[in-house]
């Protein structure tokens, strides 16, 4: 069959999606702007972290056999013979037979096995004064306890995150800690994004009759920003072949890793986008059996990959999800990028078309259990569902009824954990 006429399942049409993409190149950005982009080479540990022992309290610093005699009305008294403040270079060795007052993040002297924290000995144990001359300990210190041993968290020429990794605060951290002021990451993907309709307006522009604002310039450009692409915004397009042949020149002429336009792909005697595709490069396929969203476009123009999404805000929105997104995580250098999901049953019954099928629901917790509730109307068109909405409960293909209590999988909305409040 003529590949254009056949509508393909939602997994065929991902895996023939992400077959057209690849990570792409790296570049070197300052740690300080690298929240959330991926890793492009394996960071390897220069030194060990920490660098030296230290300490992980305030106390004192001892040759644990030296305090063993300590204990319930029993103090050992030792001299205090130096003090370790943290950042004052390395100390000599300890003097067997004596303390050193050390603070936290200080290093340890040589010869010393473990620190008593303040609270253990006779000093004052809200704020440690000037350096006593003794110290009483009044607990047996354990080996080693409260020394941060060299190399404890990473060791120097360990692989710390290998290529991929995508990174947050912790990531950053370590970065940090090992002296990389710039990091090798991969370039941010760059999407071209336009809508196309006669009867679109701009957001600030009077409405006239028959005319609507221009919403998928917002949800989609928000979308592609919120999985880490820069978005080139071109607008609104008329119905008109030459003006969409215009715009899909001008977004390769940009640079765009990736075309993205909303509507007019369908079957309407206006929908000229599929066309534009076919003169500009190629259609891959335009129609997957996914609900809502069966007008989704895929092809190639002058070589970069091409979406064309339906025009319904909501079905804009989920076949982004469900196709665009994968492709953006792919090609911004992700290895991963399956949705986090849960099982939860519903909570009334629902029915489909035997599509592939993405519900906006509400999810609660019940004890152990997700339960998951309709958030409002289905219609593709109705975006204040999808607002009510803390997940997406997928009906599998074929599926057209499903009971109150039947249990499915549902794809977490990002910020819906908050969400997840017990129904009590
Ligand atoms: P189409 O695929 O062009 O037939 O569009 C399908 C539906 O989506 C129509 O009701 C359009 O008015 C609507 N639509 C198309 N583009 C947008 C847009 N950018 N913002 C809001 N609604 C849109
Ligand atoms: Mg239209």
């Amino acid at each position: 069959m003529d590949p254009l006429q056949q509508m393909l399942s939602v997994a065929e049409a991902r895996a023939r999606i992400l077959e057209h993409f690849e990570p792409l190149s790296t570049e070197v950005v300052a740690l300080g702007a690298c929240l959330r982009r991926v890793l492009g080479s394996a960071v390897v540990a220069r030194h060990d972290l920490p660098p030296f022992a230290n300490s992980s309290m305030d106390g004192y610093a001892v040759r644990r056999h030296d305090a063993d005699g300590a204990g319930p009305g029993h103090e050992v008294r030792l001299p205090v013979s130096m003090d370790i403040p943290a950042g004052s270079g390395l100390p000599g060795p300890l003097t067997p037979g004596t303390a050193a007052r050390i603070m936290t993040g200080a290093p340890m002297p040589p010869g010393a096995d473990a620190v008593v924290p303040v609270e253990d000995t006779n000093d004052r144990r809200d704020r440690m004064g000037g350096t006593p001359a003794e110290v009483a300990i009044r607990v047996a210190p354990a080996p080693g306890q409260y020394v941060r041993p060299v190399g404890q968290d990473v060791r120097a020429g360990e692989v710390v995150m290998p290529t991929g990794t995508v990174l947050g605060p912790a990531a950053l951290g370590v970065l940090a800690a090992l002296g990389y002021s710039q990091v090798t990451v991969y370039r941010q993907p760059r999407v071209a994004l336009f809508s196309t309709g006669d009867e679109l307006r701009q957001v600030g522009e009077p409405l006239g009759p028959g005319q609507i604002r221009d919403v998928n310039s917002y949800t989609l450009a928000a979308a592609a920003e919120h999985y880490g692409a820069q978005v080139l915004r071109l607008g609104i397009v008329r119905d008109r072949l030459e003006a969409v042949q215009a715009v899909l020149a001008a977004a390769a002429g940009q640079g765009a890793d990736l075309v993205l336009s909303s509507a007019g792909v369908s079957v309407g005697a206006y929908d000229v986008v599929k066309t534009a595709v076919e003169t500009a490069g190629g259609l891959q396929f335009w129609r997957v059996r996914m609900r809502p969203g069966k007008p989704l476009a895929f092809g190639r123009v002058h070589g970069v990959p091409f979406f064309g999404l339906p025009g319904n805000p909501v079905s804009a929105l989920m076949t982004f999800e469900v196709f665009v997104r994968p492709s953006l995580l792919k090609l911004a250098g992700r290895r991963h990028w399956d949705k986090l999901a849960i099982t939860a049953a519903l909570a009334e019954p629902v029915r489909s078309d035997g599509r592939e099928s993405y519900l906006r629901v509400v999810v609660t917790r019940r004890g152990e259990a997700y339960v998951a509730r309709p958030a409002g109307d289905q219609g593709s068109a109705v975006l204040s569902s999808l607002v009510r909405a803390n997940g997406l409960l997928i009906l599998p293909e074929g599926v057209t009824e499903a009971r109150a209590g039947e249990r499915f999988t549902v794809w977490l909305v990002d910020g819906a954990d908050a969400a997840l409040l017990d129904e009590g």
